[in-house]
């Protein structure tokens, strides 16, 4: 029995879509030249560029869930350019460069695929706060400042008074806004790329794969009902992909949760008294992210959980809990907006390494893997699911020369029960920390 995903059905962004699509399920015996697996920002990006290469070979994509179901359609939405908070602090210049360079050519994509094929999914390109409520708060924004500086990125500071009217709360002290970061409802976006697919890729949704084979030279992908052969195979599967025997005690499954209000009312949004369409993510990492959406709902992204038995889907309990702790954060900025009530809260399980390194490449012949993003899969989903189909099909670049530059192979983790003890007591320890931004 291997872990599958199972992921629950409370999440707001995906309730918010409209019915989808009739499902295809694996049946049979499905003979493919590449098959991806996982359908999320890396499986698809790797998908489409494996069509874009050879529009006359047959790609198949698998998920157990629908498209967005997973990760990739529960995250806060926040498609970041910007080198994540442990690579900003890299020693090379060149190497955060070089993670830019990758991150805005991800963006690009994704915008050239929103626009061409009409992705109504509320993608604005509006940058993004990064807030600091207390002196600890701020003493990471200097922090950061000093790393814009560093980095010769375009920054502005943003004071309390500025803030506040954006925000509509006066909760925090002040802020960074980097203005190239874009903001998107995640569902929507994973959905509309899943339903563009290029034509010679088959999408196999609902459809678990529970093991992998080789024989005579060809991956056997064995379902339920059915299974797919090919000689290459992709796995977008993130923390999953432990599950197949790959990278197992080097990936750390971790679920972080979000949930939002129903949308603002004309009189509590005159209440509110801030813009719409911004987000803010914590100056200590360990905080509170905070989004308004284009459609008026306030979103509360916090709290982290190490997840040994990820993929079973969170309990009612679980996020009964969860959401009292997002209640909280929510009352302490908007005490005015006490009457509206959260209508979803979600989780989402992602994986992280020890040592903050992605992996990228190939993990035995024909098996290739971009897994482990660290928690900011948006853009470096797609450009590592990208660049994973020119490696596999041994075309080279100078981003896919750059990514393997940046990637690296993530830490062997401590047996159980250290494993977990030490992951509960950084997290419990950061929440202390960071207690003012929660
Ligand atoms: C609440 C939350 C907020 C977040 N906020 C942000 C954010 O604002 N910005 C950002 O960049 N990142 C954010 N992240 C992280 C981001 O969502 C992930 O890093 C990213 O989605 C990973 O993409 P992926 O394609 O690698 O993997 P996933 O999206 O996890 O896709 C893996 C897919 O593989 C499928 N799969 C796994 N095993 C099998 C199997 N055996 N058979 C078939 N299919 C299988 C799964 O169903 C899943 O669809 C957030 C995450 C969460 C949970």
């Amino acid at each position: 029995m291997i872990n599958l995903p199972k992921d629950d059905h409370s999440c707001g962004w995906y309730q918010a879509l409209p019915p989808a699509t009739p499902v295809t399920r694996l049946k049979g015996v499905q003979q493919a030249d590449y098959a991806v697996l996982g359908a999320g920002f890396a499986g698809l990006a790797a998908a489409r560029r494996l069509a874009e290469h050879y529009p006359q070979a047959r790609i198949v994509l698998v998920d157990a869930q629908r498209a967005a179901e997973g990760a990739s359609g529960r995250n806060s939405g926040f498609v970041i350019d910007l080198p994540h908070k442990f690579a900003l602090e890299h020693p090379d210049p060149a190497h955060k460069q070089k993670l830019l360079g990758l991150n805005r050519s991800a963006i690009a994509q994704l915008d050239s695929l929103v626009q061409r094929h009409g992705i109504d999914c509320q993608w604005s390109a509006v940058g993004k706060y990064q807030g600091a409520v207390g002196e600890r708060g701020e003493a990471f924004l200097d922090h950061f400042e000093h790393l814009m500086k560093d980095l010769g990125e375009p920054y502005r500071k943003v004071d309390h008074g500025e803030l506040s009217a954006v925000l509509g709360t006066s909760y925090y002290s002040r802020a960074i806004f980097t203005p190239g970061g874009y903001l998107m409802q995640p569902a929507a976006l994973v959905r509309g790329m899943a339903d563009n697919l290029p034509d010679n890729v088959e999408l196999l949704e609902q459809s678990p794969i529970c093991s992998l084979q080789k024989e005579d030279g060809k991956w056997r992908l064995l379902g339920d009902e059915g299974e797919i052969q090919a000689p290459k195979l992709l796995l977008g599967t993130s923390i999953f992909t432990r599950e197949f025997g790959y990278l197992k005690n080097r990936l750390l499954p971790v679920m972080t949760f979000a949930s939002w209000t129903r949308p603002l009312t004309d009189a509590e949004l005159a209440r509110y008294g801030g813009k719409l369409n911004w987000g803010l993510t914590p100056a200590d990492h360990a905080g509170t992210t905070l989004r308004m959406t284009a459609d008026r709902r306030i979103l509360i992204r916090n709290s982290y959980k190490h997840v040994p038995q990820y993929g079973g889907s969170t309990s009612d309990g679980m996020r009964r809990r969860i959401q009292a702790d997002h209640r909280q954060a929510f009352l302490a900025r908007y005490p005015d907006l006490a009457e509206v009530p959260f209508t979803h809260t979600w989780g989402g399980t992602y994986a992280i390494s020890r040592n903050f390194t992605n992996f990228f490449g190939q993990l035995e012949e024909g098996v290739y893997a971009s897994a482990c993003d660290n928690g900011v899969g948006a853009a470096w989903g797609t450009i590592s699911g990208t660049l994973l189909a020119d490696l596999a099909v041994g075309a080279d670049s100078a981003q896919l020369r750059d990514i393997q530059q940046v990637t690296g192979m993530p830490s062997i983790n401590p047996p159980e029960p250290f494993l977990g003890l030490g992951v509960r007591s950084r997290i419990a320890l950061a929440k202390w920390q960071s207690r003012s931004e929660l």
